[in-house]
C-alpha cells in the first residue's frame, strides 16, 4: 500500500515538474562565445543572439538574422527533472547553493 502511495506521489511530482519544465528560466542576449553550453560560436559573428533557456534545459536561440534554432543540449527528464524542479522551487543555483549571489556568473561560465 505504501508503495502505491509513493508511486502516486511521484507521478504527482512529475506532472508538476513537467509543467514547470516549459517555463522560461532565463533569457540572455549576448555575443559571448564562452557560454558553458555553447556549441555554435559561429552564430555570433554577425551580432548578438538571444538565448531562451527553459527550465528543463532546452535552449532556443534567436539568431542575428531572425532565424530560430534549438541547441543540441541535454534535456532533463524523469527523476532528474523532478530534482531540478524541487531545487528550483527552493531557489537553488546550478552550483548547489541556495540564493546564490553569483548565480549569473554560474549560469554564464559554469561552476
Ligand atoms: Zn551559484
Amino acid at each position: 500500500m505504501t508503495e502505491y502511495k509513493e508511486q502516486v506521489e511521484k507521478h504527482r511530482k512529475l506532472m508538476e515538474a513537467e509543467k514547470w519544465a516549459r517555463g522560461v528560466q532565463h533569457i540572455h542576449v549576448h555575443q559571448l562565445t564562452s557560454m558553458w553550453y555553447e556549441q555554435r560560436p559561429y552564430d555570433m559573428k554577425d551580432g548578438a543572439v538571444t538565448d531562451t533557456i527553459f527550465n528543463d534545459g532546452t535552449i532556443q536561440r534567436r539568431l542575428p538574422n531572425g532565424g530560430l534554432v534549438f541547441l543540441e543540449n541535454e534535456r532533463l527528464m524523469g527523476d532528474e527533472l523532478i530534482d531540478a524542479w524541487e531545487r528550483a522551487t527552493h531557489n537553488i543555483c546550478i552550483c548547489g547553493e541556495q540564493d546564490c549571489e553569483e548565480e549569473y556568473e554560474h549560469w554564464t561560465h559554469g561552476y
